[in-house]
């Protein structure tokens, strides 16, 4: 297996609305995150809301102008040697971007963070991220100062200055900042070996896998002929372990049970039958990346995202599946939220890992929220909670709880 298999990021992105995520995660990767073609999902390649490439670097060329995403380096017509993969994030809608950084942060290893030029800094969602930054101690943060030919060299660097006020104290105090124009590719080099040389964390391979799905679906053609038809798809991020081609594998909880009136879960055991990065088949998986993993499970229950916010892992060595939960509250100091205290009854959404989960709250004592849940999920004590609440009828991130 070659090197660059181990060599995976995954990059949140994060950056008020129409600040130009999307155009940078375009620029990297040659994908709109906000659409997804059928043709790709049969490639088992998992893009939703996921977009991958591959880091690579001209063996001619120099400094940052060496780093592409295409084969052949576009300055010098170079072959370009693949250094690393990435995994970039990008989640619409301002709420549920940052719900699902917390939810979904034991799977973030970096984050590009976007604030435009032709807006002052910071604003207000701006400023909702870098506390999101903040809480979640992310360090490996690049800034990528976008919009800059809307306004100018002079006004740009007014703005840059902005930036480097606003992040003054801030964990990200040092960040990099990359002016760029994204339409037009310019910086995306120095952007890209940014991120190349941001530090792989050390992952977690001795303990059992642990695998978080983001995407489910079936990629069988109407009329396919039964002798042909492929196994359930499954997609998403592994936080530790490893997963091997033909391992017996669970998922919990599972799938709904018609067997009874009351609302219960099966968990579902199955056998890896593939395993793909995305673009190749591969052995093994680890963790950091997003992963195909083809089962033996009847492809009706993996069609449109059937089986997303499931917890994959080996035979009886995954986490508990559980009804009620007890976390550990810290509310978010958003100062366009006018909040009363969470009081019982009450209901929450919670995003945990990537599952969503209605919560109704049973007690709240000091900090210590009791829940019941509507449907059971399968988590681990010390897991980071996104806690959203119904303000002016909005779901709004209100703050995140530690499972205890
Ligand atoms: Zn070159």
């Amino acid at each position: 297996m070659p090197d660059i298999m181990h060599s995976v990021l995954n990059i949140g992105t994060l950056g008020h609305i129409d600040h130009g995520k999307t155009s940078i995660t375009r620029s990297i990767t040659h994908v709109w995150t906000d659409k997804h073609s059928e043709s790709i999902k049969r490639n088992m390649t998992i893009k939703l809301g996921y977009a991958d490439a591959i880091i690579r670097k001209c063996e001619k060329c120099e400094g940052p102008a060496a780093y592409t995403t295409e084969a052949t380096c576009t300055k010098c017509g170079g072959e370009a040697k693949p250094l690393m993969r990435i995994s970039i994030l990008d989640s619409p809608g301002h709420e549920t971007l940052m719900a699902t950084a917390i939810s979904a942060s034991s799977l973030i290893d970096g984050i590009i963070f976007v604030i435009a030029a032709n807006e002052p800094c910071p604003m207000q969602q701006t400023k909702e991220h870098l506390m999101i930054i903040n809480i979640l101690g992310i360090k490996n943060v690049i800034i990528a100062q976008t919009k800059i030919d809307i306004v100018g060299s002079e006004a740009a660097r007014a703005h840059y200055k902005q930036i480097k006020e606003f992040i003054k104290g801030s964990i990200i105090e040092d960040a990099p900042i990359v002016p760029v124009i994204a339409n037009l590719n310019i910086n995306i080099d120095v952007l890209l070996e940014k991120i190349a040389n941001m530090p792989i964390p050390k992952r977690d391979l001795d303990s059992d896998p642990v695998l978080y799905v983001a995407r489910s679906f079936d990629v069988n053609k109407p009329g396919i002929d039964v002798s042909n038809i492929k196994g359930g798809i499954l997609g998403g991020s592994l936080i530790k372990g490893r997963l091997k081609s033909g391992d017996k594998i669970e998922i919990r909880p599972g799938i709904k049970s018609v067997k009874t009136k009351r609302e219960t879960y099966e968990r579902v055991v199955t056998v890896i039958k593939g395993l793909s990065n995305g673009t190749d088949s591969i052995d093994e998986a680890l963790p950091g990346g997003l992963i195909g993993i083809e089962t033996e499970i009847d492809p009706s229950f993996t069609k449109a995202d059937g089986l997303v916010g499931n917890v994959v892992g080996h035979l009886e060595k995954l986490p508990p599946v559980v009804n009620a939960i007890t976390i550990s509250y810290t509310k978010l100091n958003r100062t366009d939220l006018q909040e009363s205290q969470i009081a019982a009854n009450e209901p929450l959404i919670l995003g945990v890992g990537t599952n969503t989960a209605i919560g109704y709250v049973q007690k709240v004592k000091k900090n210590n929220i009791e829940l019941s849940l509507k449907h059971p999920i399968c988590a681990e004590k010390g897991m980071r909670i996104a806690v959203m609440r119904n303000i002016g009828k909005r779901w709004r991130l209100s703050g995140y709880g530690i499972l205890v």
